[in-house]
């Protein structure tokens, strides 16, 4: 089974120590790149992306408190989200209110360990239990971070897919996260399979798959690509696919585009999925849906982040991610992209005002009231009005209750007539 083959990659991705940049995102590429196809791109320290720049690169050897008895409280290779990820290097000894300061834990949540960042805030910290660290006496503790910032590079990764045309359909996932399963190695193990599915296949799409640090890699991304975004024609991002919690599809800033229309009637046949309206708050849809690229780029994902007591914890292990989860979430993406590659999308050739259908022997004799006659009528009426390159014939039928047949028919007539053309 597919979904079993996918928690095996995200069991080898899981022990690396990732981050915005650095060798933890490069050693992850090269197991992803031994699956697929990538195409690497490093991009500087330093260059200025959009409002953005990127920073010094990261990385990390070692990092543990010790009491003053030479016991490790915690120690970086038990976990690597005891390290607040982006810490500047220390070693130092310290009493415990002054550690502390540097400490955090969930009180609620006692036994397991948070994950915190800290990539434009050149400070230091450590994660932990909130129990442990209820143990902790007032003593002198030897406090170590093996770490690095230094003028390097951000590794970022695409899988092309040439279609038949450069219509463009991007599939994005974000690879920044440690050791943590749902939250991002889901989206990166469905999206590998996505893209060994589509290798295979003769596409009319040609589909770009991106494996990047969230935030600034896509706005990286955008900003060297800018001229390729005119291509983009949907996408979405994958993340959170794996855990046992309902699906969700949250739409584009369009809100009405081709990929939109194309989840929510794969979605339609789907128990409790829920869809989502637009909102600038979430994964990197909020990049590729900024006004100035208002791109048409959703985002999938099971249970909605943060709403989950696992959510960038210790507790988002890869128990927590399920084969038949993974599967699922595939599946359901992989039909997305059989109704984009199977379902025609016309553009009106007449859009302003209804083209007169009399004159060109479209309305047969108006009093022709059969039922047949009724329902070819209203089938050019409805794919003249929707075929503006964001519905496909599949979403138009969903739309009007006509009949997928009729509607090709119908399609059929109207491009004979030059009144339509394939998006
Ligand atoms: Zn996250």
């Amino acid at each position: 089974m597919d979904g079993i083959r996918m928690h095996e990659l995200i069991s080898d991705l899981f022990p690396i120590c990732r981050s915005i940049t650095g060798d933890g995102v490069r050693e992850s590429l090269a197991i992803i790149g031994s699956e697929i196809p990538l195409k690497i791109t490093e991009i500087p320290s330093g260059t200025n992306v959009l409002d953005w720049e990127v920073p010094d690169e990261w990385n990390i050897s070692e990092a543990y408190i010790k009491d003053s008895n030479g016991r490790k409280i915690i120690d970086f290779q038990d976990c690597n989200l005891h390290v607040v990820n982006y810490s500047v290097p220390v070693r130092a000894k310290m009493p415990l209110s002054q550690l502390k300061k540097h400490i955090f834990t969930l009180p609620d949540q006692p036994d397991v360990i948070p994950y915190r960042t800290t990539y434009y805030d050149r400070t230091w910290g450590f994660c932990m239990r909130h129990a442990d660290l209820l143990n902790m006496n007032d003593d002198e503790y030897e406090v170590v971070i093996e770490s690095s910032l230094e003028n390097g590079s951000m590794t970022i990764a695409e899988c092309i897919k040439i279609g038949t045309t450069d219509k463009e359909i991007v599939i994005s996932s974000h690879i920044c996260h440690p050791s943590m399963a749902n939250d991002n190695l889901s989206g990166i193990a469905v999206a590998v399979e996505l893209a060994k599915a589509v290798l295979k296949r003769k596409t009319n799409y040609t589909y770009r798959f991106l494996f990047m640090p969230g935030t600034i890699g896509s706005i990286a991304w955008l900003s060297l690509n800018e001229k390729k975004t005119e291509k983009i024609k949907g996408g979405f991002i994958l993340s959170g696919v794996g855990d046992g919690g309902n699906v969700h599809y949250k739409k584009s800033r369009k809100g009405d585009s081709l990929i939109d229309n194309a989840f929510l009637q794969v979605l339609s046949k789907k128990e409790n999925a829920r869809i989502l309206d637009f909102s600038p708050y979430g994964y990197d849809e909020r990049q590729f849906c900024s006004p100035g690229f208002n791109l048409p780029v959703g985002c999938f994902t099971r249970s909605v982040f943060s709403t989950y007591p696992e959510y960038h914890t210790s507790a988002d292990n890869t128990s927590f991610v399920t084969p038949d989860s993974l599967e699922d979430s595939f599946k359901i993406c992989l039909a997305v992209i059989d109704h984009l590659e199977k379902a025609p999308t016309y553009i009106n050739l007449n859009p302003k005002g209804e083209p007169q259908l009399g004159k060109r022997g479209l309305y047969k004799a108006m009093n022709d009231q059969s039922l047949d006659n009724k329902q070819m009528q209203l089938a050019l009426l409805w794919i003249l009005n929707l075929s503006d390159g964001n519905n496909s014939l599949f979403t138009i039928s969903e739309k009007s209750k006509l009949e997928y047949r009729l509607l090709v028919k119908a399609a059929d007539l109207l491009e004979q007539h030059n009144l339509l053309k394939l998006a």
